[in-house]
């Protein structure tokens, strides 16, 4: 058996070597090293997969994030409700532009921002919701954009786990996650469902004034060379991680499928295991699987963990530590905000291995090995 890896971006690479090979090479040959055709192909590409007005590459997920608040003229003081159960990148870019972020409960099913929660977070200030589409799943995006409407709140999706990820309204349109938003905003680090071989992002829009804004705010506030409109920031898609988004980026809902088959063994071998809850799926959302996570119910976690990382397996806690309870944050004051659901899951979660190029073997011995944990 090869060797379980937590995420196989190696084997992965292997397959299209060649390919990779011949783009990187051709960026090189055209000299063409900051923007230049690679990354505008790029972004057209994706702009036409994912459905979006406009989309804007830029260097990283965190980025995109930040430059979306920027663009949208979030100010100091501002509110911006956000799940506590996310990934740092997301509530660290509001503690950075000195916006002030809300923490909220998420659902104990999808992981993701509950709904009622954010109703019940909005005051005077709040300028922002933030949901998270978390391990591959979109949070509820007709409901929150309706708050949102209600309520004259702007919608910024971290999509970084999700992108692929279909969204269904009660009306049967169907919409990529990322394109529901005022803002989308992704990340192309290379564990990601389409990683690049380092660092990588874009934001979508379907609004041209904003997406005039973001693209520059992205390149240091000017549209004209050296005439600067805004403070800025300096955020570009390397042209040789585009050049090899642009083969992944075909491949990506083949690559996606592969983890859908492989979570789907996992979901079956674990069904009639009382200690294990397998990912739920909402009717109106797809599952790309970014994380396979499941919550452990009466048993030690760090056992479980040490057990599989005894045996060659990879196993994950995605996050161990919810935002609300990072030092980050201890200059904020959230009362005595308490979160039992998110405190609840961070407990409870483990991830497995997931990726593309998971063999049957590999997922037999896996789940074997955590059923034989305990009879
Ligand atoms: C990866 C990730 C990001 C940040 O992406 P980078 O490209 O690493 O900056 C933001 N939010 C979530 C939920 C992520 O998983």
């Amino acid at each position: 058996m090869r060797a379980i890896q937590m995420v196989d971006t190696k084997t992965q690479y292997l397959k299209i070597k060649d390919q990779v090979t011949e783009a990187m090479q051709a960026v090189l040959d055209s000299a063409a090293y900051i923007g230049g055709k690679a990354v505008q192909d790029f972004g057209v590409a994706l702009n036409t997969y994912i459905g979006s007005g406009y989309t804007i590459p830029c260097a990283n997920g965190t980025d995109a994030l930040q430059i979306a608040m920027m663009a949208l003229g979030l100010q100091p003081g501002d509110e911006v409700i956000t799940p506590s159960f996310t990934y740092i990148a997301t509530t660290e870019v509001v503690a950075l532009l000195r916006l002030t972020p809300v923490f909220v409960e998420v659902d104990k099913d999808t992981f993701c921002i509950s709904p009622e929660a954010i109703r019940a977070a909005i005051t005077p200030k709040t300028k922002a919701i933030v949901p998270v589409h978390l391990y591959g799943h979109s949070a509820p995006m007709e409901e929150i954009m309706q708050i949102a409407k209600e309520h004259n709140l702007f919608v910024i999706e971290d999509n970084a786990q999700a992108i692929g990820c279909d969204y269904t309204f009660t009306d049967g349109t169907v919409k990529k996650t990322g394109s529901i938003g005022h803002i989308g905003c992704t990340s192309f680090y290379p564990s990601k469902n389409l990683g690049a071989y380092g660092d990588g992002g874009a934001i979508f829009t379907n609004d041209e004034a904003l997406a005039e804004k973001i693209k520059m705010i992205a390149n240091h506030g000017q549209k004209v060379r050296y005439y600067h409109e805004m403070v800025g920031c300096n955020s570009r898609l390397d042209a040789l991680q585009a050049a090899i988004l642009n083969i992944k980026l075909k491949k990506l809902d083949e690559y996606n499928k592969a983890r859908q088959i492989a979570a789907a063994f996992y979901t079956k071998a674990f069904s009639g295991c009382g200690w294990i809850t397998t990912p739920a799926v909402a009717d109106y959302s797809m599952h790309v699987y970014h994380q396979y996570t499941i919550l452990l119910d009466g048993l030690d976690r760090d056992e479980l963990s040490s057990y599989l990382s005894a045996k060659g397996i990879p196993n994950m806690i995605y996050y161990p530590v919810p935002s609300h309870k990072q030092k980050m944050f201890a200059g904020f004051d959230f009362g005595d905000l308490q979160l039992p659901v998110t405190d609840w899951l961070t407990e409870r979660v483990i991830s497995l291995p997931i990726h593309t190029e998971l063999d049957e073997e590999q997922l037999t011995f896996i789940t074997s090995a955590v059923l034989n944990f305990k009879n």
